[in-house]
């Protein structure tokens, strides 16, 4: 009998999904480019429900019809390459299912093609890296509605559960699930960079340790701030170095690498005209930060040019106040470009859904999600997270804290770019006037751009 379902591709990513699946129940073929890869996985894998293939008109045989084959190949012109070869030995109405991490606009590109040629395509966002693929992603699928029933049911039984809930819906048309997978990563991000700004506050004007450190999060791992992101750091602050007496962490080059899709998010906001700074930000602090070596001679020509304020134990619960506050502003961005997208391109996304997605499988995973899902399922014409009674009653209680922390740092000549974006969303955010009038004046006195008035209807131009 025919296989159910195929994989291409078995790095890490492919290969773990491949036994994910197997694990369900449902027999795989599997294809990879290099045989050496195909190899090794026959070889570690027990399981009978995984075929290997090295041949990919004999793997497109192996499976039955509608064919679905799932491409889990690095993004960009591999796609193009694997789908290309593939089309001569598919049938119309088989599926191709790309769960790599793909530029949206791609998708819809290949997706428009390939239904115009009677084949059905999904862009699907798979988050949780190799643990996930392996136990359970978050997975976000794009595609034809109607072709989703072919693969909803494989796709739900390998995601990941949240409260018993399965991390995997039909996300929308063509693009949407890499859309929405892109964001995530975005909001991924801040959530990192905004963890590693209280790190370097309380490390900067507490001097603590990194087993205070683990401490600390353990601890803010048991409230509201609850996540995945939380739980690994207070793990890492615990981790000694195997090959000196330092913790780890101590160890580690700050330069911080990336693969992209933080950069996607940035230019797609900028496309789409919704503010996201703190998700914006966190990419340029990576930026900033790899060139180590420019850092260290700026350091040495500026010297010590702030005088660090020093607080007391009662400053760590601030620093958790202006955490989570940042966290809310940095996840009310991601969710606006959502927002917007899907207004854009006609996508109908279900905000509370995607972020009841999130909870399970993926980086971002956190108890607060719930509460994003709750304020969008209450009004799915929501604005701004910051328009929810929930966040606003958090927002309230804790910009106080919130402020007093960014001004620490501020005057300690710490760097909080994400902390202080994220107090400047709000504030202009809930800022009935702005200096704008004053832009406006100055675009209307060079350009003749004209102006618009507060009293009175009408469109104006001054001769300045
Ligand atoms: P890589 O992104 O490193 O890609 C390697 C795989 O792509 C190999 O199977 C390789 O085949 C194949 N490949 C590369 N070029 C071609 C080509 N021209 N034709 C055919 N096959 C090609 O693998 P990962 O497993 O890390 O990731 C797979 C996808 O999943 C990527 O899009 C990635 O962005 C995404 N992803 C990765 C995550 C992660 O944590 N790693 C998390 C979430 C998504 P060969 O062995 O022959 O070189």
């Amino acid at each position: 009998s025919r296989q159910n379902i195929g994989v291409i591709g078995l790095a890490v990513m492919g290969k773990n999904l491949a036994l994910n699946i197997a694990d369900h129940g449902y027999t795989v073929s599997v294809f990879n480019r290099s045989g050496k890869r195909t190899q090794e996985l026959l070889a570690e894998c027990t399981t009978n429900n995984i075929e290997g293939y090295f041949s990919l008109e004999e793997f497109v045989q192996s499976l039955e019809r509608p064919r679905k084959i799932i491409l889990m190949v690095k993004a960009g012109s591999p796609v193009n390459d694997i789908i290309k070869q593939l089309k001569p030995c598919l049938t119309p109405g088989d599926i191709i299912i790309d769960g790599g991490n793909s530029y949206f606009a791609d998708t819809i590109n290949r997706s428009r093609k390939l239904e115009a040629e009677g084949f059905h395509y999904f862009g699907v966002g798979i988050s949780g890296g190799e643990e996930g693929a392996r136990r359970g992603p978050a997975i976000m699928p794009g595609g034809d509605v109607g072709a989703y029933e072919s693969i909803g049911q494989i796709l739900t039984d390998i995601s990941a559960k949240a409260e018993g809930e399965p991390c995997c819906r039909y996300i929308g048309g063509d693009g949407a699930g890499h859309f929405v997978k892109m964001v995530h990563n975005g909001i991924e991000y801040a959530d990192m960079q905004l963890i590693c700004e209280a790190y370097s506050i309380l490390k900067g004007v507490m001097h603590m340790s990194p087993s205070d450190l683990h401490e600390v999060f353990k601890e803010w791992n048991q409230g509201e701030l609850n996540s995945y992101l939380i739980g690994i750091t207070s793990d890492i602050f615990a981790k000694k170095d195997t090959d000196s007496d330092h913790y780890l962490v101590d160890m580690i080059l700050d330069a911080a690498g990336q693969k992209g899709t933080g950069k996607w998010t940035g230019q797609v906001a900028l496309e789409l005209g919704i503010p996201i700074p703190t998700i914006t930000g966190a990419v340029f602090e990576r930026y900033l930060s790899s060139d180590k070596a420019t850092r260290m001679e700026a350091g040495k020509l500026y010297g010590d040019c702030a005088k660090t304020k020093q607080r007391g134990a009662d400053f760590v619960e601030p620093v958790r106040k202006a955490l989570y506050a940042s966290k809310i502003c940095a996840y009310a961005q991601g969710f606006s470009l959502m927002l917007e997208a899907s207004r854009q391109y006609g996508w109908k996304l279900n905000l509370s859904g995607i972020a009841k997605i999130f909870r399970g499988g993926c980086i971002i995973r956190a108890q607060f999600l719930n509460k994003i899902a709750d304020a969008y399922s209450d009004d799915s014409e929501l604005k701004n997270l910051l328009m929810d009674n929930y966040f606003k009653t958090v927002i309230e209680n804790y910009t106080q804290a919130w402020r007093d922390v960014v001004a620490t740092a501020v005057t300690s000549g710490i760097s909080v770019p994400g902390f202080s974006s994220a107090l400047a969303y709000f504030d202009s955010y809930r800022t009935e006037t702005l200096p704008m009038n004053l832009l406006q004046a100055q675009r209307d006195y060079f350009g003749a751009h004209t102006y618009q008035r507060i009293d009175k209807e009408g469109t104006y131009h001054t001769q300045w």
